[in-house]
C-alpha cells in the first residue's frame, strides 16, 4: 500500500458532474488499496471572478483581504468533493489549509511556506478517509489566511506530498501531460514522457502554466516525484524527475510564451556609475521584480535603459519610474505591455553550440523583431510584440524538429 498525492486543477471540478467524476476516480484509487490525499483548486473562473469582484470595489485592494476573499473558492471545491466522495458510500474529509495545517509567512498574495503539519491529515488517513485539503491557502502565525500565488494549487500538493514523505504526487489537469509547446497553440506539439526538474522550472517560469513554478521549485527540493496527467482520461502522463545523461542527447525540449511582462525604456539618463543602481533600488524597494535587462550603447553620454516587470506591477511600476527619472534627470520614461518573451529551454544547450542563432534567424525570417534577449544555460529568451507571440513559438517549434516522433522519443 502506497500514500498517493492527487491534485486535481479548476477545470476538473468547473462544474458538479466533473466534481461526481473527480469523486469516482478518488474513490478508484483507493479501492486500489491506497492512502490518499486529495488537493483541489476553486471551481474553473472561481478565483478570477472573486478577485473582479474585488476590483469593483478597490483599484488597489489591500491585500489581506483579497486573500480572505479568494481562498473562499478553494473551500467550497474541497466541501463538494468531500460530499461527492460520502455519497458514494466512502468517508472523506476536507481541511482547509489553516486547518491542514500549511503556515506561511505573511506576504499576501504570494506568501511562502513555512512549514507544514501533518497531524490532522495522519490522523484521519488513519481512521481510513480519503483527506481533501484546499489548494492554494495558508495561514499565518496569526491566524491570517493566506494564498501561495496564482496556480499555487499545484504548490500545496507537492508541499502535502514532501511532508507526508509520499509515494507521488499526481497533478491532474486538462491535458494529458507536458508537451513541448502549450498544446492549445501548437497543435503538434508532442507530450514528452519525461523532463526534468530544472527544465521544467525554466518552463514555468518562462510561461508553461501546466505547472506552477515555485510547485516544481519545491519538488526540486524535497525529491518529490510529480506525474502531470489528464482528469479525463487514463493516459500516462509526463514525470518530472532528475536529469539523466539521455535528456543531454536533445539540444531544445520546449518553448514557452509569456505575455504577462510588461517593458519600460527610461530615455537618455546620464551614463554614470550609481545611475543604474539607484534606478533599480527605487523599483527593489518597491518589490517589482525586474526580469530582462538591456542597456543601449551611448552615444553623448547618455543611454536608454530598458527592462521587463511583471504586468501587474506595470501601473505602480511607471508611476515610480516617472518620479525617478525626474531625480536622476533622465529624458522620459515609456512604458509597453503588448509584448510577448519567446523562450526555447532545454538542458542540451549546455552542451551545444549555435542554438541562439538558429533562433534568431528563424524569428528573421519570419520578420519577427526581437527587442531584448536574455540567457541561462538552458534557456533563450526574446522579446517581441504580443502579436507575434504564437507565430513564433509555432515557427521555433518547426525549426527544433519538436514535432518529430524520433526527438520526443529519444526522452521517453
Ligand atoms: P489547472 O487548472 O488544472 O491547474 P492550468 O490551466 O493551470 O490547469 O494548466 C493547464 C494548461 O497549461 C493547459 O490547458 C495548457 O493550455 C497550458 N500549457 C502551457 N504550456 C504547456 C505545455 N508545455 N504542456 C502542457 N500544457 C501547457
Ligand atoms: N485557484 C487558484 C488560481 O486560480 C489556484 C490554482 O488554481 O492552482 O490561481
Ligand atoms: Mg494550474
Amino acid at each position: 500500500m502506497s500514500l498517493i498525492v492527487q491534485k486535481y486543477g479548476g477545470s476538473s471540478v468547473a462544474d458538479v458532474e466533473r466534481i461526481k467524476n473527480v469523486a469516482r476516480r478518488v474513490v478508484e484509487t483507493k479501492l486500489q488499496g491506497h492512502d490518499l490525499v486529495v488537493v483541489v483548486s476553486a471551481m474553473a473562473g472561481e478565483t478570477d471572478r472573486l478577485l473582479g469582484l474585488a476590483a469593483k470595489i478597490s483599484d488597489a485592494p489591500d491585500e489581506r483581504e483579497l486573500d480572505v476573499i479568494v481562498t473562499t473558492g478553494e473551500q467550497i471545491s474541497i466541501g463538494l468533493l468531500s460530499l461527492a466522495i460520502q455519497q458514494l458510500g466512502h468517508k472523506a474529509r476536507s481541511f482547509t489549509g489553516a486547518q491542514v495545517r500549511i503556515q506561511t509567512d505573511t506576504a499576501h498574495t504570494k506568501a511562502k511556506i513555512v512549514s507544514v503539519e501533518v497531524d490532522r491529515a495522519q490522523q484521519a488517513l488513519r481512521e481510513g478517509a480519503i483527506v481533501i485539503v484546499a489548494g492554494f491557502q495558508g495561514v499565518t502565525a496569526e491566524e491570517d489566511v493566506t494564498t501561495l500565488g496564482r496556480g499555487g494549487s499545484d504548490l500545496t500538493a507537492v508541499a502535502m506530498a514532501a511532508a507526508l514523505n509520499a509515494d507521488l504526487c499526481e497533478i491532474y489537469t486538462d491535458v494529458d501531460g507536458v508537451y513541448t509547446a502549450d498544446p492549445n497553440v501548437v497543435p503538434e506539439a508532442r507530450k514528452l514522457g519525461k523532463i526534468s526538474y530544472d527544465e521544467m522550472l525554466e518552463m514555468a517560469s518562462l510561461g508553461a502554466k501546466v505547472l506552477q513554478a515555485r510547485a516544481v521549485e519545491y519538488a526540486k527540493n524535497y525529491g518529490v516525484p510529480v506525474h502531470v496527467r489528464s482528469s479525463f482520461n487514463s493516459t500516462q502522463g509526463t514525470l518530472v524527475v532528475q536529469e539523466d545523461a539521455e535528456m543531454e542527447r536533445v539540444v531544445v525540449s520546449g518553448i514557452a510564451c509569456d505575455r504577462n511582462e510588461a517593458k519600460i525604456t527610461v530615455l537618455r539618463v546620464a551614463d554614470r556609475p550609481g545611475i543604474a543602481a539607484k534606478l533599480f533600488g527605487r523599483v527593489a524597494e518597491a518589490n517589482i521584480v525586474v526580469d530582462m535587462i538591456v542597456q543601449n550603447i551611448s552615444q553623448d553620454g547618455t543611454t536608454d535603459i530598458s527592462f521587463t516587470v511583471p504586468k501587474s506591477d506595470f501601473p505602480k511600476a511607471m508611476q515610480l519610474l516617472n518620479g525617478v527619472a525626474q531625480e536622476i534627470g533622465a529624458q522620459q520614461v515609456e512604458g509597453d505591455d503588448r509584448i510577448a518573451k519567446v523562450s526555447i529551454v532545454g538542458v542540451g544547450m549546455r552542451t551545444h553550440s549555435g542554438v541562439a542563432a538558429r533562433m534568431f534567424e528563424a524569428l528573421a525570417r519570419e520578420n519577427i523583431n526581437i527587442t531584448m534577449i536574455s540567457t541561462s544555460e538552458i534557456k533563450i529568451s526574446c522579446l517581441i510584440d504580443a502579436k507575434y507571440g504564437e507565430l513564433a513559438v509555432r515557427v521555433l517549434h518547426e525549426t527544433f524538429g519538436l514535432a518529430e516522433r524520433n526527438v520526443v522519443e529519444d526522452r521517453a
